[in-house]
């Protein structure tokens, strides 16, 4: 984790009560984001952090929906886990977590697998880069024999980032890093009262040495968990639950009725509408599509309905239905067409059934095959 800036004045939090002070991590030194001092929020009184830790916890016991990966402390279901809901919500991620660790029950079994099994067991789930650097994390754990278990070696995975490195050391081994995502960001955001942008990095930066201070040492899974979980279905973006909260007291934001107006967020980025027509060409009971080449920077290795771009020659017989997906800050409105195309060229293939089950498809093309029930998934 980053260093922080020092801060010439002591939080009180490491002074007098006991649960708070300057705690020291399992890797054997005190952890770098409080030491020094944190700056900011963290100056808060000790004795509010600690009821802060104590009702999180309590409500997390009594509240946490039964997740599937809340089940167990296996470091490799748990990265698992964390990867695939980087990006995605909890519901889409739980039937394709429960399937992937029916198919790769263990690291070995996904470093072993052929990249075309992996990319279609995550057909589906988006951000393919996830997929790919999950099997280079699990070839990496299994060559060294046995799961990392520090925070800097977890850390060193490919595709694994801070906030995931810290789910992962504190749930699966009780390590003390506090998990930082944007449902944290918001709800530290509100217990402090935070009037700085969290588009800032020196104001995330802060909140996430409040975070680090809330921690509850004695047990850093549960009370990343807990945060997490406020975050998701009770400190909601724009309609807080307020009453309901189980810190409702102790926050900063609630007291000055400011709820509603915390987090300060940079104006939203301006929104691009696309329009994109995607050919379905049928010869018997076979699709025609296309493979993404292998050193393609956007989704190597996947297969994708083609556009007239692609086939100029092609000339379209039908509308069939349409759908829309979003990247980023781009709408896009795709419309499914029966078409026909006279001999497509190199690069193109005619795909089965089973192909169009078996192989990786983009997200793109399972939506379009879903729209015209060619494919459930
Ligand atoms: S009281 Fe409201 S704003 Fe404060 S943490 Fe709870 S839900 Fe969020």
């Amino acid at each position: 984790m980053p260093k922080p800036k020092q801060n010439s004045t002591a939080p009180e939090s490491h002074q007098s009560t006991k649960p708070v002070q300057n705690p020291t991590n399992q890797e054997g030194r005190a952890h770098p984001l409080v030491r020094g001092g944190p700056p900011g929020p963290t100056a808060q009184n000790p004795e509010k952090i600690n009821q802060i830790r104590t009702r999180l916890a309590a409500w997390y016991e009594s509240n946490a929906r039964p997740l599937p990966w809340r089940l167990t402390r296996d470091p490799y279901k748990i990265l698992v886990s964390e990867i695939m809901l980087q990006q995605t919500r909890v519901t889409a991620v739980i039937p394709y977590y429960e399937s992937f660790l029916t198919q790769f029950p263990t690291v070995h079994h996904l470093a072993a697998a052929p990249e075309s099994t992996l990319l279609a067991a995550w057909s589906g789930l988006g951000y393919y880069s996830r997929a790919r650097n999950l099997q280079k994390s699990a070839q990496i754990i299994a060559d060294q024999g046995q799961f990392p278990a520090t925070y800097p070696e977890i850390r060193d995975l490919p595709g694994v980032g801070d906030y995931t490195a810290a789910a992962v050391s504190s749930i699966a081994f009780g390590l003390p890093h506090a998990a930082v995502d944007g449902n944290v960001i918001r709800v530290t955001s509100r217990l402090s009262a935070e009037p700085g942008d969290i588009g800032n990095s020196k104001v995330r930066q802060k909140l996430t040495v409040f975070a680090q201070h809330l921690l509850d040492y004695a047990n850093p899974g549960r009370h990343n968990q807990a945060m997490m979980e406020l975050g998701a279905t009770i400190c909601l973006p724009r309609e807080p639950k307020c009453p309901i909260c189980p810190v409702q007291k102790l926050c900063s934001a609630r007291k000055q009725g400011l709820e509603r107006e915390l987090p300060v967020k940079q104006k939203q980025k301006e929104l691009f509408r696309v329009t994109r027509r995607i050919l379905l060409i049928q010869k018997r009971d076979k699709l025609l599509l296309w493979k993404r080449p292998i050193d393609s920077k956007k989704m190597a290795g996947f297969w994708e309905l083609p556009d007239a771009e692609m086939l100029p020659k092609s000339f379209e017989r039908e509308v069939l239905g349409q759908f829309r997906h979003s990247i980023t800050n781009h709408i896009y409105s795709f419309i499914v067409v029966r078409s026909a195309a006279p001999s497509p060229g190199a690069g193109f293939s005619w795909l089965d059934q089973q192909g169009l089950t078996t192989e990786p498809l983009s997200t793109t093309t399972r939506k379009a095959l879903q729209v015209v029930k060619l494919i459930n998934k």
